[in-house]
């Protein structure tokens, strides 16, 4: 498998604007882009920091997957997603290894990305995405 850095971290908020203030303004992280995922069914906002990235998740369902997290945990860190060159291999040599996958074949993540999540029992309940460009 080839990963080949930290993507993005992956952090559920209760409204995405509210919780940009701190990123944009505070930290002066620069806004790369909101997009909609209606997959996940969330709205996300990407901040650029070197070569990696902070992308806030808002649910837009109370199904959401996000909102069941919010809901229990409130907000905070949700997943760590690592940078893949080939996502479609790496589920395929993952599945091979017998890991549980929440993805058993990559979506469609924001911006245009191809991603799949391990289920967090195989990874010690530390939400793992791969996520290729
Ligand atoms: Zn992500």
């Amino acid at each position: 498998m080839d990963l080949n850095k930290i993507d993005h971290i992956g952090i559920a908020v209760e409204n995405l604007e509210e919780a940009s203030v701190f990123y944009r303004n505070v930290l002066g992280l620069e806004l790369i882009g909101t997009d909609e995922v209606p997959s996940q069914k969330v709205r996300v906002a990407m901040f650029k920091i070197g070569e990696s990235k902070i992308e806030l998740l808002e649910p837009t369902s109370p199904d959401s997957s996000i909102a069941k997290f919010l809901e229990k945990n409130g907000q905070g860190i949700h997943h760590i997603a690592y940078g893949v060159t080939d996502v479609d291999g790496a589920v395929i040599e993952l599945i091979e290894k017998e890991v549980r996958m929440i993805d058993k074949e990559p979506r469609p993540g924001a911006s245009g990305s191809k991603i799949a999540f391990v289920h967090p029992k195989a990874s010690g309940r530390v939400l793992t995405e791969l996520c290729e460009h």
